[in-house]
């Protein structure tokens, strides 16, 4: 599946020259999204900072975007927000210890695929039942028709007065 990646990087290298990269990716980089439901406009903008800790190529790396789910109470997509934070050390073998305050990413540091770091990511900090946050909108009608309503019903209010000074110019007459 790796080999497949065309995003590959030399950590190693990259740590050596303490490198700061910036990805945004879409779902085309993501199959594992894809495979946990996520729907076209998911965007992720991703951050990540190269460094050395005891020997080792570390990524701090920040990932911030949107991932639209199916909402599972009215079945309609929801936008969840992603702004996630993680201190992470390469090494090669899952058992391998790693330096206190980072957590471990198993991958070969000489051909590290950002798209499968920051795709990890943001699984994790994706919500497990994902649901609109705002109740009163969950199930309503798209927010775009939504906020149509709302200008037509100001309008009418208005409207009222605009009669009410054509009748007295009628009775005035
Ligand atoms: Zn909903």
């Amino acid at each position: 599946m790796s080999a497949a990646r065309s995003d590959q990087v030399n950590a190693i290298e990259l740590a050596g020259r303490s490198a700061t990269l910036e990805r945004e990716l879409g779902l085309t980089h993501f199959p594992r999204l894809v495979e946990a439901g996520a729907l076209d406009g998911t965007s992720v903008r991703a951050v990540l900072a190269f460094g050395r800790f005891d020997g080792r190529p570390t990524v701090d790396l920040k990932v911030e975007g949107s991932v639209l789910l199916t909402c599972q109470r009215c079945m309609r997509s929801c936008e969840c927000r992603i702004d996630d934070a993680v201190r992470l050390a390469i090494v090669a073998d899952g058992d391998d210890p790693v330096p206190g305050g980072y957590e471990a990413a198993v991958g070969d540091a000489e051909r590290l695929s950002l798209a499968e770091l920051i795709e990890e990511q943001v699984l994790l900090g994706m919500p497990l039942v994902p649901m609109h946050e705002d109740q009163a909108g969950c199930g309503k009608a798209a927010p775009t028709s939504a906020a149509i309503e709302v200008v037509s019903t100001a309008e009418k209010k208005q409207r009222p007065f605009e009669n009410l000074r054509e009748l007295l110019d009628k009775g005035e007459r």
